[in-house]
């Protein structure tokens, strides 16, 4: 079963869009990601329910 989903944010140090692929097999996780616009680091942290997105953030880290 294949999990992996794209999902629209905004990056939030430069405001563009970025589609970051979550993997929704994981009931939990964060990580640091970078933007791939601007190169600057983010949080990303999301719950998953069930296969379904339940929560997601992105927060700038420096
Ligand atoms: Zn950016």
């Amino acid at each position: 079963m294949n999990l992996l989903e794209g999902h629209d944010s905004t990056c939030p140090h430069c405001g563009e869009t970025i589609n970051l692929t979550l993997d929704l097999s994981v009931p939990e996780q964060s990580y640091i990601e970078d933007c791939p616009v601007c190169c600057k680091p983010m949080m990303v942290s999301y719950s998953a329910h069930e296969g379904e997105l339940a929560e997601f953030r992105l927060d700038p880290t420096d």
